[in-house]
């Protein structure tokens, strides 16, 4: 077939940003070209329509195909880490609707329904500005940590997920004794999975005579540690947690002026609606 005519019609990329980690914890292949040169175009009506796919959405699939179409040297979704995902979808949604977003919002005063014009430009400017803390020293031992890729948050969310919808149906009828048994069984599996993400997030561990990345004997050595170890790499994982949500937007209800702090989130169903 000859080049199609309407080709200068198609999309073009409405901003180039770069993966706010630079590409540091992305393994080869997944972003293709330069990860802080990634061009981003605003969604097709295909994928605004993936994104209102409620089975697409919840397994992470939407998120997945919307991410590889809008930032096309993206190669593989699944494989972009909790640190570059929220950067890059803002990106998605400032290329397809601009940069304002209307947020609404119910002052806890007064009641007067209040609707703020978020510019989600200045607000993605954030991510520029964070760094992902990934060394730990613990004297002799330095332990290095990673963050989870969409593919491993999102599987953790989804067992999370089906595990406590579980403990909610057994601790309906705790009085049964099998059920209690089956509500301690399924604690013990939500420890095991935090754990796991624990395990999970521990990239290597560097002690004098060796490099350790085998998730196995880190593993074993965790459980062989006091708790203490456990709690300084927890808080690590916690604040950089912390540092990479995106900041509240402080703001003041037209009434009364009660200041608020507004939470952004990417929650998709609603941050991807055109209004
Ligand atoms: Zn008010």
């Amino acid at each position: 077939m000859s080049p199609n005519p309407l080709q200068k019609y198609f999309r073009q990329p409405k901003l180039y940003v770069s993966l706010p980690s630079k590409g540091t914890y992305t393994a080869p292949g997944v972003v293709n070209g330069d990860p802080t040169q990634i061009p981003v175009y605003a969604m097709t009506g295909m994928d605004e329509i993936l994104l209102k796919t409620p089975d697409a959405l919840f397994n992470g699939e939407s998120t997945v195909k919307v991410l590889q179409s809008c930032c096309a040297t993206v190669t593989n979704g699944w494989e972009i880490n909790a640190v570059d995902l929220d950067h890059l979808l803002i990106a998605i949604r400032i290329a397809t609707y601009g940069n304002m977003m209307a947020v609404e919002h119910t002052c806890a005063n007064c009641g007067t329904e209040n609707e703020y014009d978020i510019d989600l430009g200045l607000l993605n400017e954030h991510f520029n500005h964070v760094t992902f803390d990934d060394t730990i020293d613990l004297g002799e031992i330095t332990v290095k940590i990673r963050p989870l890729t969409y593919k491993e948050m999102t599987a953790f969310n989804l067992e999370n997920y089906r595990l406590q919808k579980m403990l909610i149906q057994s601790a309906q009828n705790f009085d049964n004794p099998e059920n209690q048994k089956t509500v301690n069984d399924l604690y013990k599996q939500v420890a095991e999975l935090q754990n796991e993400v624990f395990i999970q997030s521990i990239e290597s561990v560097e002690i004098p005579e060796a490099v350790v990345n085998q998730q196995a004997y880190i593993k074993e050595w965790i459980t062989n540690s006091e708790s203490e170890l456990f709690e300084k790499i927890k808080e690590r994982i916690e604040t950089n947690r912390k540092n990479w949500k995106l900041p509240p937007v402080n703001s003041k209800c037209s009434n009364c002026g009660t200041a608020t702090d507004l939470e952004i989130t990417m929650d998709q169903a609603s941050f991807f609606a055109r209004k």
